[in-house]
């Protein structure tokens, strides 16, 4: 097991490429590439919940949800947070991602053909542990960027990066 720090898991594909390491041996060696954030859960307790909106949250899928987050107590030191927790996405490398490393393509049609194929992107997961009260929208936010639930609307609305 090995660690690069790209964006996604498709890029870790093409960043291993641009390493210098021969495609064939890459998509023969690996059955697949993770990519992991690590977030803060909410404190179990001082855990409350909100309304997305009404806590500035603009982001369409969350804005109409029952958010959570922590209010900060003695157990937590006032943080709202205690303990970490991984997001991942999981890129399996099937025959036809397979047949595409081999054949160089670009990380944004690897990562498109993945998602395709039922890939939970970092975004999905994040998403899902904000609705399941896990942790909150401002650690997504932080370990993704502000504009990763543009992530969810997928394939058509993300740019090629490259
Ligand atoms: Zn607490």
């Amino acid at each position: 097991m090995s660690t690069i720090h790209t964006n996604d898991a498709a890029n870790t594909i093409t960043r291993m490429l641009e390493m210098g390491l021969a495609p064939y041996l890459l998509s023969s060696a690996l059955l697949g590439v993770v990519a992991q954030r690590l977030v803060r859960k909410i404190c179990p307790f001082c855990v409350t919940t909100y309304q997305g909106a009404e806590g500035g949250v603009d982001i369409p899928l969350l804005s109409e949800q029952t958010l959570s987050y922590g209010r900060g107590c003695s157990r937590c030191n006032e943080t709202g947070y205690s303990g970490r927790l991984g997001i991942f996405e999981v890129l399996p490398f099937s025959d036809t991602v397979r047949e595409m490393v081999d054949q160089s393509a670009s990380a944004y049609r690897i990562r498109q053909e993945a998602i395709r194929e039922g890939m939970d992107t970092l975004a999905m997961d994040g998403l899902a542990k904000i609705l399941d009260g896990i942790t909150t929208v401002q650690e997504i936010n932080r370990v993704l960027g502000k504009n990763w639930s543009q992530d969810l609307c997928l394939p058509t609305s993300t740019a090629p990066s490259t």
